[in-house]
Protein backbone atom coordinates (compact mmCIF):
# COMPACT_ATOMS: atom_id res chain seq x y z
CA UNK A 1 0.00 0.00 0.00
CA UNK A 2 0.88 3.71 -0.80
CA UNK A 3 0.60 6.16 2.18
CA UNK A 4 0.39 9.96 0.69
CA UNK A 5 -0.08 12.62 2.99
CA UNK A 6 -2.45 14.95 0.72
CA UNK A 7 -2.96 15.60 -2.75
CA UNK A 8 -3.37 18.99 -4.45
CA UNK A 9 -3.38 20.98 -7.54
CA UNK A 10 -1.64 24.28 -7.53
CA UNK A 11 1.57 25.77 -9.51
CA UNK A 12 5.28 24.99 -9.20
CA UNK A 13 6.58 27.59 -7.35
CA UNK A 14 10.39 27.03 -7.44
CA UNK A 15 13.02 25.69 -9.70
CA UNK A 16 12.65 25.08 -13.19
CA UNK A 17 9.45 24.43 -13.75
CA UNK A 18 8.06 27.60 -12.08
CA UNK A 19 5.16 29.06 -12.68
CA UNK A 20 3.30 25.56 -14.23
CA UNK A 21 0.40 23.70 -13.40
CA UNK A 22 0.83 20.61 -11.66
CA UNK A 23 -0.85 18.31 -9.27
CA UNK A 24 1.05 17.78 -6.10
CA UNK A 25 1.30 14.34 -4.24
CA UNK A 26 2.92 14.27 -0.92
CA UNK A 27 3.91 11.04 0.10
CA UNK A 28 3.95 10.39 3.72
CA UNK A 29 7.03 9.73 5.52
CA UNK A 30 10.96 11.22 5.12
CA UNK A 31 14.38 9.05 5.99
CA UNK A 32 15.92 11.85 6.97
CA UNK A 33 13.81 13.37 10.06
CA UNK A 34 10.82 11.35 11.63
CA UNK A 35 8.63 14.69 11.50
CA UNK A 36 8.59 15.33 15.06
CA UNK A 37 10.03 18.61 16.71
CA UNK A 38 11.29 17.23 19.33
CA UNK A 39 13.86 14.89 17.48
CA UNK A 40 14.05 18.18 14.99
CA UNK A 41 17.81 19.46 15.98
CA UNK A 42 19.26 15.74 16.08
CA UNK A 43 17.87 14.47 12.50
CA UNK A 44 20.35 14.48 9.18
CA UNK A 45 17.56 17.53 8.08
CA UNK A 46 16.50 19.87 10.72
CA UNK A 47 15.25 22.77 8.59
CA UNK A 48 11.63 20.81 6.83
CA UNK A 49 8.67 23.32 6.47
CA UNK A 50 6.39 20.30 5.24
CA UNK A 51 4.23 18.27 7.21
CA UNK A 52 4.79 14.79 5.94
CA UNK A 53 3.21 12.77 8.79
CA UNK A 54 0.02 10.56 8.83
CA UNK A 55 -2.29 10.75 5.69
CA UNK A 56 -5.17 13.31 6.58
CA UNK A 57 -4.34 15.78 4.01
CA UNK A 58 -6.65 16.99 1.33
CA UNK A 59 -6.94 14.04 -0.45
CA UNK A 60 -4.66 12.07 1.31
CA UNK A 61 -4.85 8.28 2.29
CA UNK A 62 -4.08 4.76 1.76
CA UNK A 63 -3.77 3.42 -1.90
CA UNK A 64 -3.03 0.84 -3.76
CA UNK A 65 -1.49 1.92 -7.23
CA UNK A 66 -3.99 1.75 -8.91
CA UNK A 67 -6.25 3.93 -6.80
CA UNK A 68 -4.01 6.55 -6.54
CA UNK A 69 -3.13 7.08 -10.39
CA UNK A 70 -7.15 7.45 -10.68
CA UNK A 71 -7.27 10.00 -7.65
CA UNK A 72 -4.35 11.64 -9.60
CA UNK A 73 -6.19 12.07 -12.70
CA UNK A 74 -9.31 12.90 -11.25
CA UNK A 75 -7.85 16.11 -9.19
CA UNK A 76 -5.84 17.38 -12.36
CA UNK A 77 -9.18 16.36 -14.33
CA UNK A 78 -10.85 18.55 -12.07
CA UNK A 79 -9.17 21.72 -12.40
CA UNK A 80 -6.87 21.64 -15.44
CA UNK A 81 -8.53 19.49 -18.48
CA UNK A 82 -6.88 21.45 -20.99
CA UNK A 83 -3.15 21.51 -20.16
CA UNK A 84 -0.82 18.97 -20.97
CA UNK A 85 -0.99 16.75 -17.41
CA UNK A 86 2.08 17.11 -14.94
CA UNK A 87 2.16 15.66 -11.63
CA UNK A 88 4.84 16.03 -8.75
CA UNK A 89 5.76 13.13 -6.59
CA UNK A 90 7.49 14.97 -3.30
CA UNK A 91 7.13 14.52 0.33
CA UNK A 92 8.52 13.87 3.12
CA UNK A 93 10.87 11.39 0.50
CA UNK A 94 8.71 10.02 -2.10
CA UNK A 95 11.24 7.35 -3.00
CA UNK A 96 10.23 5.46 0.20
CA UNK A 97 7.37 4.55 -1.30
CA UNK A 98 7.17 4.99 -5.11
CA UNK A 99 7.30 2.14 -7.92
CA UNK A 100 7.79 2.27 -11.61
CA UNK A 101 4.17 0.30 -12.19
CA UNK A 102 3.27 3.55 -10.21
CA UNK A 103 5.33 5.55 -12.46
CA UNK A 104 4.63 4.15 -15.94
CA UNK A 105 1.02 3.97 -15.21
CA UNK A 106 0.61 7.65 -15.00
CA UNK A 107 2.59 8.48 -17.85
CA UNK A 108 0.64 6.11 -20.28
CA UNK A 109 -2.48 8.12 -18.99
CA UNK A 110 -0.53 11.45 -20.33
CA UNK A 111 1.48 12.27 -17.21
CA UNK A 112 4.56 14.26 -17.23
CA UNK A 113 5.53 12.54 -14.38
CA UNK A 114 8.31 14.63 -11.48
CA UNK A 115 10.41 13.84 -8.54
CA UNK A 116 11.26 15.39 -6.03
CA UNK A 117 13.78 13.59 -4.07
CA UNK A 118 16.49 14.24 -1.12
CA UNK A 119 18.60 11.74 -3.61
CA UNK A 120 18.90 9.26 -0.70
CA UNK A 121 18.34 6.56 -3.33
CA UNK A 122 18.91 5.91 -6.40
CA UNK A 123 15.91 6.74 -9.22
CA UNK A 124 17.10 4.92 -12.45
CA UNK A 125 15.36 2.01 -12.52
CA UNK A 126 12.23 4.22 -12.62
CA UNK A 127 11.40 5.70 -15.47
CA UNK A 128 10.48 9.44 -14.49
CA UNK A 129 10.16 12.20 -16.94
CA UNK A 130 12.10 14.84 -14.44
CA UNK A 131 14.11 14.03 -11.46
CA UNK A 132 15.08 17.03 -8.89
CA UNK A 133 17.52 16.40 -6.33
CA UNK A 134 17.58 18.53 -3.39
CA UNK A 135 20.54 17.25 -1.00
CA UNK A 136 21.00 17.72 2.08
CA UNK A 137 24.65 16.08 3.27
CA UNK A 138 27.39 14.73 1.43
CA UNK A 139 27.60 11.23 3.18
CA UNK A 140 23.77 10.05 2.71
CA UNK A 141 23.88 11.17 -1.27
CA UNK A 142 23.16 8.41 -3.57
CA UNK A 143 21.48 9.80 -7.02
CA UNK A 144 24.11 12.77 -8.38
CA UNK A 145 22.96 13.15 -11.48
CA UNK A 146 19.76 14.10 -13.18
CA UNK A 147 17.47 17.32 -14.59
CA UNK A 148 17.67 19.74 -11.95
CA UNK A 149 19.57 20.14 -8.44
CA UNK A 150 18.15 22.32 -6.07
CA UNK A 151 20.11 23.30 -3.00
CA UNK A 152 18.72 24.84 -0.10
CA UNK A 153 20.92 27.73 0.98
CA UNK A 154 23.14 27.81 3.10
CA UNK A 155 24.14 24.25 3.99
CA UNK A 156 27.48 23.76 5.09
CA UNK A 157 27.82 20.55 5.06
CA UNK A 158 27.13 20.37 1.42
CA UNK A 159 30.11 21.87 -1.13
CA UNK A 160 29.07 24.00 -4.57
CA UNK A 161 32.31 22.80 -5.79
CA UNK A 162 31.67 19.40 -6.13
CA UNK A 163 28.16 19.68 -7.08
CA UNK A 164 28.44 22.00 -9.78
CA UNK A 165 30.42 19.19 -11.51
CA UNK A 166 27.92 16.64 -11.64
CA UNK A 167 25.71 15.41 -14.03
CA UNK A 168 22.88 17.97 -13.73
CA UNK A 169 21.12 20.01 -16.39
CA UNK A 170 20.39 22.45 -14.24
CA UNK A 171 21.86 23.86 -10.62
CA UNK A 172 19.65 26.34 -8.77
CA UNK A 173 20.24 27.85 -5.05
CA UNK A 174 17.60 28.26 -2.91
CA UNK A 175 16.80 30.65 0.10
CA UNK A 176 16.51 28.85 3.38
CA UNK A 177 13.47 29.85 4.79
CA UNK A 178 13.03 30.99 8.11
CA UNK A 179 13.63 33.96 10.54
CA UNK A 180 17.07 34.69 8.52
CA UNK A 181 15.32 34.28 4.74
CA UNK A 182 16.23 38.12 3.90
CA UNK A 183 19.68 38.10 4.71
CA UNK A 184 19.78 34.23 2.87
CA UNK A 185 17.60 35.58 -0.04
CA UNK A 186 20.33 38.35 -0.52
CA UNK A 187 23.69 36.15 -0.38
CA UNK A 188 21.60 33.51 -2.78
CA UNK A 189 21.88 36.13 -5.41
CA UNK A 190 25.26 37.47 -4.55
CA UNK A 191 26.52 33.76 -4.54
CA UNK A 192 25.05 33.25 -7.94
CA UNK A 193 25.74 36.55 -9.43
CA UNK A 194 29.75 35.24 -9.35
CA UNK A 195 29.64 31.52 -9.67
CA UNK A 196 28.52 29.75 -12.47
CA UNK A 197 26.51 27.55 -12.87
CA UNK A 198 24.44 28.72 -9.88
CA UNK A 199 21.01 30.11 -10.40
CA UNK A 200 18.55 31.51 -7.68
CA UNK A 201 15.27 29.33 -7.26
CA UNK A 202 12.91 31.59 -5.23
CA UNK A 203 9.67 30.22 -3.67
CA UNK A 204 7.27 31.91 -5.48
CA UNK A 205 3.86 30.64 -4.45
CA UNK A 206 4.71 31.16 -0.34
CA UNK A 207 5.06 34.91 -1.98
CA UNK A 208 1.81 35.16 -3.43
CA UNK A 209 0.72 32.72 -0.80
CA UNK A 210 -0.54 30.33 -3.39
CA UNK A 211 -0.93 26.56 -1.50
S1 LIG B 1 14.62 15.69 3.30
FE1 LIG B 1 12.99 17.05 2.60
S2 LIG B 1 11.08 16.15 3.39
FE2 LIG B 1 12.80 15.17 4.48
S3 LIG B 1 12.99 16.35 6.36
FE3 LIG B 1 14.40 17.27 4.85
S4 LIG B 1 13.25 18.91 3.79
FE4 LIG B 1 11.78 17.60 4.91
Amino acid sequence: MLYVKEIFKSIQGEGFYTGKNAVFVRFTGCNLWNGKNKDRLNSQCSFCDTDFIGTDGINGGTFDEKSLVEKINLVWNKTFSNNKKYVILTGGEPMLQVTHYLVESLKKIGFFVALETNGTFQTSNIPFDWVCVSPKNMMSWQQREGDEVKVIFPQHNLNLDIIKKMKFRYFFLQPMDGSKKQVNTWNTINYCKSHKPWFPSFQIHKTLNIR
